[in-house]
């Protein structure tokens, strides 16, 4: 399979090239070159295949012959080490928990696969290790250094704002050790996200074959695509339109479920739920894309002014905007009413707990749902209540038990270098 530049000024590559360089020459996200529709069997048959065979038959045409079947089975295998419940919150609403993971981020599916592949493509060579630079403020980085850690070939070094990240984050960041380096930075996020940037470009570091682990890159993105399989197969035989609705920031995870829907999955709309940082949403009412700086709220993941993969999405439907507006609906919500759903969903007699990227997304769904009385209702749970706990336990006045993954890093000791300067990154690197 090749894959094209967005920004359509650079060559094609192939599947491995997209993973190993992130971005394409020119900047431009990387998008495959052709989608085929899997065979309708596939669906109709659904139900008795297990989750490593549907995300098998997902993504195999999308990795072509570069990496052989039965290694793709290993590194899928590898991937979906925990489940994905979709769990009833109220008479057709359905939460798809995708926090089940070592870091209880959804990103683990992402930085799993992708880590798996940068080492396959990696195996034979001696030096010309890549290394992946990540900026964080928060998931992705414990995501990132979960899924790398222990892969041979593979240097990982994560920038973060010092104390601008949880307890619990930056211990997922900090106490793993072996291929994993964390680097603690005296400012904010956006200098991390800088310096990362400054590196990328800077030609005297070629030499380290640096290579980014968020959504942009293919390998991040597309397994993305596993889990709404995975919760078609669970709710098939209620025999009615599913909506979706993802709690979105960089629009990876619904750009995915698009994808999805273009092999064949019958979803019959989407909804991208956000909060005050409403780009897509005003798009969505004006017709003008007019990126703003990203405002910081409590469900921080979704702090992004200029969704990075909002032009796959617009690639997806060849920037047809009648076709696009057919299947896809975007709303936004503030942080008070993210704390009231959470309240309101934790008061229903199934008594969820939501954190604030789910309840985000519960709110953009039951807006939706009034326009499909039909249809069962489906919002991603992105996150486990513990990695917000500082906003659930006191919104909804309950004590979360502490999960096995977690406890196993909070003890451990933190361990990280403090850099201030691009400088000081540069120097660490080598
Ligand atoms: C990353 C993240 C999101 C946003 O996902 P996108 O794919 O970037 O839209 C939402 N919720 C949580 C908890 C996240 O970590």
């Amino acid at each position: 399979m090749k894959y094209y530049s967005l920004n359509h000024n650079a060559p094609k590559v192939s599947f491995q090239e997209a993973v190993i360089q992130g971005l394409a020459t020119d900047k431009g996200l990387y998008f495959p070159e052709s989608i085929t529709p899997l065979d309708p069997s596939f669906f109709d048959e659904i139900e008795s295949l297990s989750d490593e065979e549907i995300a098998f038959e997902a993504i195999k045409q999308f990795v072509g012959d570069e990496i052989p079947a039965e290694k793709l089975k290993e590194i899928i295998a590898e991937t979906l080490v925990f489940d994905f419940p979709v769990v009833k919150v109220e008479d057709g609403i359905y939460s798809l928990e995708l926090f089940h993971g070592p870091t209880m981020a959804f990103k683990d599916v992402g930085a799993r696969f992708m880590s798996r592949c940068l080492g396959y493509f990696n195996k034979d060579k001696k030096d010309a290790k890549n290394t992946v630079l990540v900026a964080t403020s928060g998931d992705t980085g414990g995501a990132v250094a979960s899924g790398f850690l222990g892969v041979d070939g593979v240097n990982v070094v994560i920038l973060y704002p010092s104390g601008k990240v949880s307890d619990i984050q930056e211990k997922q960041l900090t106490t793993l050790g072996q291929n994993i380096k964390a680097l603690e930075v005296d400012g904010v996020f956006d200098d991390c996200q800088d310096m990362v940037k400054k590196a990328f470009l800077d030609e005297t570091l070629a030499h380290k074959n640096l290579t980014s682990a968020n959504s942009i890159n293919i390998a991040r993105w597309l397994p993305q695509m596993f889990y709404f399989f995975f919760a078609y197969k669970a709710l098939k035989s209620q025999n009615k339109p599913l909506v979706f609705s993802c709690p979105s920031g960089n629009f990876g995870n619904i750009c995915a479920g698009i994808m999805a829907k273009k092999l064949g999955l019958p979803i019959e709309h989407f909804v991208a739920s956000t909060n005050v940082n409403d780009t897509v949403p005003r798009f969505l009412e004006n017709g003008k894309y007019d990126p703003k700086p990203s405002k910081a709220t409590i469900s921080n993941a979704m702090d992004v002014g200029n969704p990075s993969n909002f032009i796959r999405i617009q690639e997806l439907y060849n920037n047809d905007l009648k076709a696009f507006e057919k299947d896809f609906s975007s709303y936004s919500y503030t942080d008070e009413e993210t704390l009231e759903a959470m309240k309101h969903i934790y008061n229903l007699p199934e008594g969820y707990i939501a954190e604030p990227h789910g309840a985000v997304g519960y709110l953009g769904l039951k807006k939706e749902l009034e326009k499909h009385p039909n249809a069962i209702g489906i919002f991603l749970e992105t996150a486990h209540p513990i990695k917000f706990l500082d906003v659930v336990e006191p919104a909804l006045g309950i004590t979360l038990p502490i999960p096995a993954q977690i406890e196993s890093v909070i003890n451990e000791e933190k361990v990280s270098v403090k850099i201030g300067t691009y400088e000081e990154l540069k120097a660490f690197l080598g």
